[in-house]
């Protein structure tokens, strides 16, 4: 039997409220919307789970579906409605995490309420990453913390791991079983760390090369990259930044590493780079900065430092969770956006961040630039909710260099996205009738009420979810198209 000519054709048509954020501090609601995503097993990498079409105040999706391509039937075209029409579910695009340590996942919530970055290293990180090197101990570590970072909603993650080769493959190897676009970093440090936990600068090299080759030749998964991952500049000698950049520059690969972090480490490397003019200078001199760039944390910049930033057109990953718990510093994001430096997206920094979700960074985001604001006596240095959401998602799309594919809902990109529900059965968020019913009568009809109680609109019911929201509140996920389990 001959197959028909579209029978290999799959069209996926979502349905319902897309909220994203396009610009920083704008938020878009498009409400009765249909999203179709080409989902042919035989297309290309580049088109397959990409949006072909947006149609707003759409009432009948299937319609809309066979107006796009008329060749399509009924077996090729699989709608998806939100989950519920109610006003308080919502399509969000999928959050970006652009800086977590997967390999400290096991010290979640474990900081020590004295610790501050160069002890809390030495005290909690170095031992827990070196045992990581025992395969059945990190398989169960990276499994964990990628079906986490899912449920929360986090469809691309930029992951820092350990110095050791097969542990790294085996998590580039999970992540693409998870469905998780992922950047990959094999960590390279050869100074200045524990005799138990260091490689010398050509065994950094060697394994950072197998590791790439066997992302790029053997996993072969379009969404799962490698990402050139020094730790951070008193770890790491010149030579080894060199020699890593130049195989970044060559492979056109991204690079990711901590600046400017805490004032004790700022002075430490002072003292180790003499030549160079600052902490970001040491980066430039050896080659790390490029677009491609993720600098996270990046608190107490000079304006000469954001400059370097600027024209190197890198991106900076702000952890405000993980600077709180290690009494690191407010970074001031307003300021720098101000300033226009526009790459900033958000970073839960697992483990000095005790949290897998961007929705909670996000909401820590919010409340460190009001401390700042409150400390500075500026109303400037506040960030709004769409601010932060966009810093959640475009920010960190532009921060990765993958705001052309990601991040927003647009024809062209991928479709990476989580379904919110604020009514889910786990929801630990309570609704009132007048509030969601569309009933402000309701509440009227209580004799000793003489006020009207107003019905949430979209906006409200994006505050309700920024501050109340969790895990409960994601109901699916998709990325590249496609709905992620996990375990
Ligand atoms: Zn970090």
């Amino acid at each position: 039997m001959t197959r028909s000519k579209n029978t290999e054709k799959i069209f996926f048509t979502f349905y319902g409220t897309f909220i994203d954020t396009p610009e920083f501090g704008v938020i878009r609601i498009r409400h009765n919307t249909a999203i179709g995503v080409c989902m042919n097993s035989t297309e290309s990498a580049d088109k397959y789970g990409t949006i072909k079409f947006i149609i707003e105040n759409c009432i009948d999706p299937y319609s809309a579906t066979l107006e796009f391509d008329s060749t399509l039937t009924e077996n090729n075209i699989k709608i998806i409605k939100s989950s519920d029409p109610r006003k308080t579910c919502f399509y969000f695009p999928g959050f970006i995490d652009t800086h977590i340590h997967a390999s400290q996942y096991p010290n979640c919530g474990i900081i020590g309420d004295n610790s501050t970055l160069l002890d809390w290293l030495n005290t909690y990180t170095f031992p827990t990453e070196a045992a990581l090197k025992h395969l059945p101990y990190a398989s169960q570590v990276y499994y964990k913390v990628v079906s986490n970072t899912l449920r929360n909603g986090t469809t691309t993650a930029s992951y820092f791991t350990t110095i050791d080769l097969d542990a790294t493959k085996m998590m580039a190897k999970i992540c693409s079983k998870l469905g998780q676009r992922a950047m990959i970093g094999k960590v390279c440090m050869d100074q200045n760390s524990p005799e138990y936990y260091i490689e010398t600068c050509q065994e950094s090299v060697d394994s950072l090369l197998k590791l790439i080759n066997y992302i790029n030749d053997e996993l072969c998964d379009p969404l799962v990259k490698p990402i050139v991952t020094p730790r951070f500049a008193p770890s790491c000698s010149s030579d080894l930044m060199t020699e890593i950049s130049k195989i970044a520059q060559k492979q056109s690969l991204h690079i990711q590493t901590h600046l400017s972090e805490n004032f004790n480490e700022i002075k430490w490397v002072k003292e180790l780079f003499p030549n160079c003019e600052n902490y970001t200078d040491v980066y430039r001199q050896n080659g790390l900065l490029s677009r491609k760039t993720v600098l996270a944390h990046s608190i107490h910049l000079s304006n000469k430092e954001i400059d370097i930033i600027k024209q190197t057109h890198s991106g900076i990953s702000h952890c405000p969770i993980s600077n709180t718990t290690l009494t690191s510093g407010e970074c001031p994001v307003k300021q720098m956006y101000l300033y226009g430096l526009d790459k900033i997206g958000l970073g839960t920094d697992v483990s000095a961040g005790y949290s897998c979700s961007i929705l909670e960074s996000a909401r820590a985001a919010y409340s460190v630039s009001r401390h700042l604001s409150i400390k500075q006596n500026d109303p400037i240095c506040k960030l709004t909710i769409k601010e932060c959401l966009f810093l959640a998602t475009m920010g960190g799309a532009k921060v990765l260099d993958m705001d052309q594919l990601i991040g927003s809902f647009e024809v062209g990109k991928k479709f990476d996205c989580q379904e919110i529900d604020l009514q889910s059965p786990q929801s630990t968020i309570d609704f009132f009738d007048w509030q969601v019913l569309g009933n402000s009568t309701v509440a009227k009809k209580e004799p000793q009420l003489d006020v009207q109680l107003g019905e949430f609109d979209t906006n409200e019911i994006l505050s309700k979810w920024f501050f109340n929201g969790d895990d409960r509140n994601v109901v699916n996920v998709w990325v590249n198209g496609k709905k992620t389990s996990t375990v």
